[in-house]
């Protein structure tokens, strides 16, 4: 008998959808080893999702692969609203037209492109990277956790056994895969009193077919019936709906004159949403009732989904061009009750623990943001830039209070939207405003936290402050601003590459004022020399920093002399001399405008402030300008 093949690496993803490669790109460029592993026998040909939201696209910004994006993707721009007519008479009428748009985000809310694709993109960009392996046709089978040494950041606490589903395993970056027979269990988690949690059904059988693989943490990225979720005794919280859905991608034929437009649509015999998409297909949703008796999904078929949107669309005509895909289901609203498991070695991210309507295309976008928000945490961790053990944790912890109470609040939206689209109200299009600007993102604030600290003084967040949008645990607002050097704009988000460092920006307001330049220089003086920040500012040879310092102000930039800023806001380097991409001017670009990032942001350029940014660009803290110690304790309390 020949021993069973092992391997070890830091990180086992199981599930290679959106959420399970948006968590991957996170390690590009790293040391750290990285294994996906799916059961599919190769890239999705074709998901269900399609819509992305600015901050989703903002993701990909920062993963360098928001062009590609973008150039594929179909941009929506306006809503249309069409109800019953009010004379009474049989068809319906188009109410009003309303701009796709929030004001605050300044650029396009949402952009269409198949699931497939944006998987696509985000696969690409792993490939390159041998630290990053992918394995079809690969499943775990079983799983055990050490937590007795899960504090040590040597351990590899977390053992799994993987089998193949069948013979032709799909590498994409030529490591063989091994293991190909044993079976599949969802047993029950035992603790086995010793610290060891073990599941599956063979732990403690021959392993001889299967892989045996070591790592520092796994996160299930399995979907929606998830087996790791299962496997770390998680439960979903929630209930099936009595909502049954059919939805067609489509090339339509018809004379319906929005049919390039989102367009909601009532009539007496049901409602559609109608979304555009690329190749001259549209998707369309329709909820299917019939009476009390609720049809099974199953039972639905396509010319049932037809005759349907016909009775709605009527007098207009809908004949069905080609069908790239169809589907009914019933929806679940459901989130689970943990997010993260065993001493944060285990995670669950994306459908594994929320699943809810499709209909306001929430879930790759919390998916691929569940992942964003665990990745440069776990980043962190193995990098080792955390030293103290329990830091770490604390963390690592802050996965769960942050993303928890956003996909309960997803939950919560997801139920009203259902019933404005059911029981259509004269509100709708204030409805539909306020839906979009929550499916952006905008009103998200994670708590406070290690990663989250509130202003000296402050114990929770008044009203003025939860208005506003400089406000720790926050994104980021996104803002226009000329590069120092050469006048060249950029929005920040595309500059706040995923390399897994914090920026502090310094919202210096206009230092042609001496006093204001001043300020400036000594809190660049302090951060770049102080004992216990300049090891994580200054730039080391081959290394970069871990926390970039950059400048936002206001002067005119011809009065600003570069070269006399402190060495922290334009470092040099032997390899490539200074870097000239720190410093931002809030003025005048020559193509594109004047972004006004500090009307935007509501900085008064006479005091300005400072802003601890995390790797994924959510606001750590809002500080007085020379605020420097307020810098050093949000790293201090992050033992960084
Ligand atoms: P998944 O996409 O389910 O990926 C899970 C991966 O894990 C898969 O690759 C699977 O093969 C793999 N896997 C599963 N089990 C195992 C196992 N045991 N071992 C190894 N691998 C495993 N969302 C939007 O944002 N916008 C939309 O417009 C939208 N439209 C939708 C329309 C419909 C009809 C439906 C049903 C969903 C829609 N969604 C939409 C939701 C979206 O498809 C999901 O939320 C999203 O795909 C979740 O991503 P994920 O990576 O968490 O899970």
């Amino acid at each position: 008998m020949s021993p069973s093949p092992s391997t070890t690496v830091d990180l086992l993803i199981v599930g290679a959808g959106p959420a399970g490669l948006a968590l991957a790109n996170w390690f590009r460029d790293t040391d750290i080893t990285v294994l996906l592993v799916d059961k599919k026998p190769g890239p999705t040909p074709r998901g269900q999702a399609e819509g992305l939201k600015s901050t989703t696209n903002e993701i990909f910004d920062s993963y360098g692969i928001g062009p590609q994006i973008t150039a594929e993707s179909w941009r929506l721009e306006e809503i249309a609203c069409w109800g019953m007519r009010k004379d009474g008479a049989e068809g319906i009428v188009r109410e009003q037209v309303i701009p796709d748009r929030v004001e605050e985000l300044g650029k396009p809310r949402e952009t269409m492109l198949q699931q497939s694709r944006v998987e696509h993109h985000m696969l690409q960009n792993i490939l390159p990277h041998n630290n990053i392996e992918i394995r079809y046709n690969t499943i775990p089978v079983a799983v055990e956790v050490d937590i007795a040494c899960g504090h040590e950041a040597d351990a590899y606490p977390v053992t799994v056994w993987l089998k193949k589903v069948n013979n032709d395993a799909t590498t994409l970056n030529g490591h063989a895969t091994n293991g190909i027979n044993g079976h599949e269990s969802n047993g029950q988690m035992n603790n086995d009193q010793n610290g060891h949690y073990t599941n599956g059904t063979d732990t403690n059988e021959d392993h001889t077919f299967k892989e045996r693989v070591s790592a520092k943490y796994i996160v299930g990225c399995d979907g929606a019936r998830s087996w790791l979720r299962k496997q770390l005794n998680v439960i979903l919280e929630g209930d099936l709906t009595d909502s049954v859905f059919g939805v067609v991608d489509m090339v339509p034929k018809s004379n319906f004159p929005d049919i390039r437009r989102v367009c909601y649509l009532r009539a007496a015999s049901g409602t559609i949403l109608l979304v555009p998409r690329s190749n001259r297909e549209v998707r369309m949703y329709i909820p299917v009732e019939s009476g009390t008796a609720l049809p099974d999904p199953k039972d639905l078929t396509f010319d049932r989904i037809m005759d349907a949107t016909r009775k709605i669309i009527a007098p207009y005509t809908m004949d069905v061009g080609s069908v790239s895909w169809w589907s009914a289901y019933r929806v679940r609203q459901r989130v689970g009750n943990y997010f993260s498991r065993l001493n944060e070695r285990a995670f669950l991210v994306g459908d594994t623990v929320h699943t809810h309507s499709p209909k306001a295309g929430q879930g790759m976008n919390t998916s691929i943001q569940d992942a964003y928000n665990l990745g440069w945490k776990l980043r962190l961790a193995l990098e080792g830039q955390v030293r103290s053990p329990s830091a770490r944790q604390d963390l690592l912890r802050t996965y769960e209070s942050e993303r928890r109470p956003v996909a309960l609040d997803l939950i919560a939206f997801d139920k009203g939207f259902l019933k404005l689209f059911a029981a259509p109200s004269a509100r709708f299009d204030t409805e539909i405003l306020q839906a979009l600007k929550f499916t952006t993102g905008l009103s998200i604030r994670y708590p406070p936290s290690c990663a989250v600290q509130l202003p000296k003084g402050v114990e929770q967040l008044g009203p003025s402050l939860l208005k506003a949008d400089l406000v720790p645990g926050k994104r980021l607002p996104d803002f226009r601003a000329v590069y120092q050097a050469d006048g060249v704009p950029t929005w920040m988000h595309k500059r706040l590459s995923a390399t897994g460092q914090f920026r502090v920006v310094i919202f210096a307001g206009d230092i042609t004022d001496p006093a204001r330049l001043e300020r400036l220089l000594v809190v660049g003086r302090y951060l770049g020399e102080n004992e216990s920040l300049k090891h994580l500012t200054m730039t080391r040879p081959g290394k970069q920093p871990l926390v970039e310092v950059l400048v936002v102000h206001c002067a005119d930039r011809d009065q600003v002399d570069f070269l006399a800023l402190p060495e922290v806001y334009r470092p040099w380097s032997e390899e490539s001399g200074y870097d000239y991409c720190r410093v931002f001017a809030d003025v005048e670009s020559v193509h594109d405008g004047h972004g006004r990032a500090y009307e935007r942001l509501e900085i008064d350029p006479a005091v300005g402030c400072m802003v601890v940014v995390r790797p994924d660009g959510y606001i750590g803290a809002v500080l007085d300008v020379d605020d420097v110690d307020g810098v050093r304790t949000y790293f201090e309390r992050n033992s960084l």
